[in-house]
């Protein structure tokens, strides 16, 4: 199969809508990262995309819609859940509900809740409309993969294995949704995003953090969502995160820099634009200003994958302060480093 990226444009949006009436997977833009789209009441289509994904069967996907007059098809809706999606819909928060029977277990991992996002970015919520389908739609990478913010990146990914990608341009956020389960008490946010927790707690103020949103969970642990388990966003690089006073962080990161380059030469820094001065002689990357982190959640996927473009075999990288977007920066960094964390404060 031929991968074609197409303009978006009304005609070539009408085409892919018709490629997923068909079954088939389409590359879709939205305003977290791009979606790897598929029928979602389609047991065929869906199982589809854990195959060419490489994702395990039992980590559920997101079911994207464009009009509030779905939800009641696809879900036993509360009226928490209402309170949110008139807060924040169309955008990017995911909420869990318990699903209807028209939603296949092959899209929830077998699981009673079905996750639900209305996205704001148009040609998301045009190409859902001509379908006429509600829409399964995990990231448009391979499975542990930092996730796509570019259609070259799903292109580099699936060429070959999709009819369509439509080209919507870099992802306006540049990280996935924030996911909140407000099927059953205690309401949780699962995953952080663009949406804050407390944002979230303006609307719903009992709102708790998953405790695995910077640890892992233990392997012996039923996690609250299948995805936290997962390997995720993984450059090909080993990725060590050093965490502290920006002094000693540079001191530190100084250290590892010099060793690892007796071992090997293809060591980079992770940066803040500030803090770039206390790095001399090194190679490093900026990742932007500490004080204005969405420029980091922006570009971190697409950063995380030039990494291994240019070759590189070890990277030591600054962490994000953890409000606001930070720590949805962090819930992504600290996966993509395999959990490989360096507290300079607390050694000593
Ligand atoms: P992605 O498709 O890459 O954006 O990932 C979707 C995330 O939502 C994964 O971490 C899933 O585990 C999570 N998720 C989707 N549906 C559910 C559900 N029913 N219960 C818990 N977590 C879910
Ligand atoms: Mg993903």
């Amino acid at each position: 199969m031929k991968t074609e990226i197409l303009k978006p444009t009304k005609e070539n949006i009408n085409i892919a809508a018709g490629s997923i009436r068909k079954g088939e997977l389409v590359g879709m833009p939205t305003e977290t990262v791009y979606g790897l789209a598929a029928n979602a009441l389609n047991p065929d289509s869906v199982k589809n995309i854990y195959s060419v994904k490489g994702r395990p069967s039992n980590n559920p996907l997101i079911v994207h819609i464009a009009d509030f007059n779905e939800l009641d098809k696809i879900c036993y809706i509360n009226d928490d859940a209402i309170k949110l999606a008139k807060a924040f819909w169309p955008g990017p928060l995911t909420i869990l509900q318990y699903k209807k029977d028209i939603i296949p277990d092959a899209v929830t991992g077998s699981l009673n809740t079905v996750a639900i996002r209305m996205p704001s970015n148009k040609i998301a919520r045009d190409l859902i409309s001509m379908s006429g389908l509600p829409i399964a739609a995990p990231s448009a990478n391979k499975s542990g993969r930092p996730s796509p913010t570019l259609p070259e990146h799903v292109y580099k990914d699936f060429n070959g294995l999709i009819p369509y990608i439509i080209d919507g341009g870099q992802c306006e956020i540049g990280l996935e949704s924030t996911v909140i389960n407000v099927a059953s008490k205690p309401y949780t946010v699962l995953r952080p995003g663009k949406i804050s927790i407390e944002e979230i707690r303006q609307i719903l103020p009992d709102v708790m953090l998953s405790n695995n949103i910077l640890h892992e969970p233990s392997p012996d642990t039923v996690p609250e969502s299948p995805g936290m388990m997962y390997k995720h966003y993984a450059p090909n690089a080993k990725l060590i995160l050093v965490s502290g006073d920006r002094f000693n962080v540079a001191k530190k990161i100084n250290e590892l820099y010099n060793k690892s380059l007796i071992e090997n030469s293809r060591t980079k820094i992770l940066c803040f634009d500030e803090n770039a001065y206390l790095y001399p002689d090194k190679s490093f990357i900026k990742i932007g200003s500490s004080k204005h982190h969405e420029e980091l959640a922006h570009k971190l996927f697409a950063l995380l994958r030039s990494l291994d473009e240019m070759g590189v075999e070890t990277v030591y990288s600054e962490v994000a302060d953890l409000g606001g977007i930070g720590l949805a920066i962090m819930n992504r960094m600290i996966r993509a480093a395999a959990f490989n964390i360096i507290d300079v404060d607390k050694i000593k």
